[in-house]
């Protein structure tokens, strides 16, 4: 009687002891994928443009993404005259930035993302990477304040403006990545994967305060947990945030 009490009260210390490390490391569970792997989507989807390589091992394990971050598509930020320029849409004109130059990216992802156990708000700057190493902005702008009118009507066709060290950067969804649609945009800091508006069913998901939910997609059948471009008209300017709000699992690095 008394040996079973002491052979208790040792599994119960175990299992404190055990769920303390856990929740310590500050990593929730891997998010699963089923069988597919998350390197060999990055690796499909990601264009030429984009060098992709791993390092590391199991739960270390990362992917590298190389980009310099200049777009393949049209936009009036390549300057009048350049072979990929286009018009502002109407009544837009550029921001105090008007070129954009050539980055060095280097974002580093999990292979296998997990839910963190404390989530961190995503910040100014670059919060994720778009399949053509274009980089993803939040719904901010300078001064860590909202985007008002002002700062969209400085927008191309692609949601898309560069900043004062000539980065330039999405937004919202637009002309060439997303437009109202299922399409893989790219993949944030955590290692998780950003949708358009809908999902592959054609229908717009309920999401999370994340801005995500977990279930199939046309790149992970079996599901994964992935964000959405926000399907709310924002300011009624016909622009849908990629973004906001935090991270659902833990950032990699982003730098340039
Ligand atoms: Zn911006
Ligand atoms: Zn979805």
């Amino acid at each position: 009687m008394k040996m079973d009490k002491v052979k208790l009260s040792i599994v119960s210390l175990s299992l404190l002891v055990l769920g303390t490390t856990f929740y310590s490391c500050n990593k929730g569970k891997i998010v699963s994928t089923g069988d597919v792997s998350i390197t060999d989507v990055v690796k499909a989807k990601f264009s030429s443009a984009v060098s992709i390589s791993t390092k590391g091992i199991g739960r270390k394990e990362r992917i590298i993404l190389k980009s310099n971050g200049l777009p393949e598509h049209k936009t009036p930020y390549w300057g009048s005259g350049h072979a990929l320029y286009e018009d502002f849409p109407s009544g837009h004109a550029p921001n105090a930035n008007t070129t954009m130059e050539s980055q060095t990216y280097v974002m580093k992802i999990p292979t296998n993302p997990a839910e963190a156990s404390s989530k961190e708000e995503t910040s100014l700057g670059e919060i994720g990477m778009a399949l053509n190493g274009v980089a993803i902005y939040n719904d901010r702008e300078g001064g860590n304040v909202s985007l008002d009118a002002m700062t969209l009507s400085t927008f191309d066709n692609s949601g898309a403006h560069p900043t004062p060290g000539k980065n330039y950067h999405y937004h919202t969804t637009g002309k060439y990545t997303s437009v109202d649609d299922a399409k893989l945009i790219g993949f944030l800091r955590d290692g998780f994967p950003i949708y358009g508006r809908k999902d592959m069913t054609g229908e717009y998901p309920t999401l999370d305060e994340y801005g995500g939910h977990y279930g199939p997609t046309e790149d992970f059948p079996n599901g994964i947990y992935h964000y959405h471009a926000s399907n709310v008209n924002y300011l009624n300017s016909g622009y849908y945030i990629l973004k906001a709000g935090s991270y659902y699992g833990t950032k990699g690095n982003f730098t340039k």
